[in-house]
């Protein structure tokens, strides 16, 4: 089986058309959450994703919020304002349809499965080394793809714990047998690694091979359509800096 994995989109319609756009064959679709918020395009993108032919999807802590299935109060003031914004704009289809997300983590397949946070708590942030040693613990795949920080990030263990990497640009990863692995392939609408580009990956099952990928997209468009929106600024000029 080949998948194509998305997360973190956060309502940004030119990464996600660009990505979509170059891609390239894949079979089925696995969008780990945060289909909304920040962005300027919430409706286009749920009803973009909504007509892949052949997805999965799980929840982000922003579809969440967006849908008051849980509470802003953790979030910064920027990311507040933004939720608002979104759970205005949503169409009351889209909003049901958000609800209706499962929460990781889900299990795919044998080899895989998917979180947005960690596979212990889907809100968690998966940061250090003692976060991914409890990640792995609790994953139930020899893969974990897992998003919601935005930095592409992989950790292989097998007789000890690596980071593998860094991961610039194209970077393959083979899956070995013998180990198991906790990869993050970045964020489409809202990279924070210091690299604007959209973030995207395929995974292809009968090789064994998790390919990460970064595209330039058109940010301009992202960036005038937040400001067009009263959308806080700083949520577009960090789209051109990555983070
Ligand atoms: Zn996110």
């Amino acid at each position: 089986m080949t998948y194509l994995i998305l997360s973190d989109i956060h309502a940004n319609l030119e990464a996600l058309e660009t990505v979509l756009a170059t891609a390239g064959p894949y079979e089925h679709a696995l969008v780990l959450g945060d289909l909304v918020g920040y962005g300027a395009n919430p409706n286009e993108v749920v009803h973009r994703l909504r007509a892949l032919p052949s997805v999965t999807f799980i929840r982000g802590n922003h579809d969440k919020a967006a849908t008051r299935l849980a509470s802003v109060e953790h979030f910064n003031h920027l990311a507040r304002f933004a939720i608002q914004w979104t759970t205005e704009q949503l169409t009351p289809e889209n909003l049901q349809w958000l609800t209706e997300l499962p929460a990781g983590p889900l299990a795919i397949d044998d080899l895989v499965e998917i979180c947005h946070g960690a596979p212990f708590d889907e809100d968690a942030y998966i940061f250090d080394d003692l976060d991914v040693r409890r990640a792995m613990a609790a994953a139930s795949r020899p893969l974990c793809l897992f998003g919601h920080t935005h930095v592409p990030a992989a950790f292989r263990l097998a007789d000890t714990l690596l980071p593998v990497g860094p991961l610039r640009d194209r970077f393959q990863l083979p899956l070995e047998a013998t180990a198991r692995y906790l990869v993050n392939c970045g964020a489409v609408g809202q990279p924070r690694d210091g690299d604007p580009r959209a973030a995207f990956a395929h995974l292809d099952t009968a090789e064994r091979t998790l390919t990460i990928n970064r595209v330039a997209y058109d940010v301009a468009t992202a960036q005038a359509k937040i400001i067009a929106a009263g959308l806080p600024e700083v949520l577009a000029h960090r789209l051109a800096i990555g983070r």
